[in-house]
C-alpha cells in the first residue's frame, strides 16, 4: 500500500510538479526560504478574546497558500501550511493558548454549505483540521455542526449577512457536545469573527463550555472590502 501511495505521489509530481505559491521555486507548495521568512511573523491575532488568527493575510505566502487551498484545490496546500505553523510555534504552546493543555480537545471544522461543497468537492476547514490534527494530537469532530441551507451571502448588504450568518449554522441532528472538551472551531481567513462566533455560540448553547475559533488567517477590516467571499 506505502509503495503505490509513494509510485503516485512521484507520478503526481512528475506530473503536477510543486511550486511555491509564493516565489515558484520548484519541490514545495511553500518553500523552505518563504517558510522561514514568513513563520516570524505568527502573530496570534485576537479578534475577540476566544477567536484568533495565526498569521496575516498581507503575507503574500499566507495569502497564496490560502487562495490555492480554497481555490485550486491544492489540499496540500493545508500541510505546508501547518509546517509553515510548526516552525513558529510548538503544539504545547497552542494547546495552552486554545485552554486544552488539561483537558481534551478536539477541532471543530467550520461547514461549508452542501451548494458550496458540491462544486468545490472539499472543505478547506476541514483540510486544515486535518494538517491540524496529527500534529496537536487531537481528533476532528466532521459531524458536530451543519450548515443550514440559505442564500448566497454575496450581494447583500452588511446587515442582511450578519443574520443570515447567525441562522447559517446549527448542531448536527444526534450530535452531542462533551461539556469536558475543549473545541477549536478551525476556519481558513477571519475578518469580524461572524462566522467563529455563531458556530461558538451553537456549541456554547448546547453546553460546551471551553469553544475558542482559530482561523489560520486574519484579514484585517480595512482590507476586507470587496471580498465578501473570503469574509466571515
Ligand atoms: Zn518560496
Amino acid at each position: 500500500m506505502q509503495i503505490v501511495t509513494r509510485s503516485a505521489q512521484l507520478l503526481l509530481d512528475l506530473l503536477f510538479p510543486r511550486k511555491c505559491v509564493a516565489c515558484k521555486a520548484e519541490g514545495a507548495w511553500i518553500c523552505p526560504q518563504c517558510q522561514a521568512a514568513v513563520a516570524p511573523k505568527f502573530l496570534f491575532e485576537p479578534v475577540t478574546p476566544s477567536i484568533f488568527g495565526l498569521f496575516s493575510m498581507e503575507e503574500i505566502v499566507i495569502r497564496e497558500a490560502v487562495h490555492a487551498l480554497k481555490y485550486n484545490s491544492i489540499y496540500e496546500a493545508a500541510y505546508a501550511l501547518v509546517d509553515t505553523l510548526a516552525l513558529a510555534t510548538t503544539p504545547q504552546q497552542l494547546r495552552t493558548a486554545w485552554g486544552v493543555k488539561s483537558v481534551q480537545g478536539a477541532f471543530v471544522p467550520v461547514p461549508v454549505s452542501n451548494k458550496r461543497r458540491k462544486s468545490r468537492g472539499y472543505n478547506q476547514a476541514e483540510l486544515l483540521a486535518e494538517a491540524f490534527s496529527p500534529w496537536l494530537g487531537m481528533p476532528i469532530e466532521y459531524h458536530l455542526l451543519e450548515r443550514a441551507q440559505g442564500k448566497t451571502l454575496v450581494g447583500s448588504n452588511r446587515a442582511q449577512r450578519q443574520l443570515q450568518t447567525f441562522h447559517a449554522f446549527a448542531l448536527a441532528e444526534n450530535a452531542r457536545v462533551n461539556a469536558q472538551t475543549a473545541y477549536i472551531l478551525i476556519d481558513d481567513v477571519v475578518t469580524t469573527g461572524s462566522t467563529l462566533k455563531v458556530c461558538r455560540h451553537v456549541l456554547r448553547e448546547v453546553g460546551a463550555q471551553n469553544v475558542v475559533g482559530c482561523a489560520f488567517a486574519y484579514r484585517h477590516l480595512d482590507n476586507a472590502r470587496d471580498s465578501h467571499s473570503f469574509s466571515g
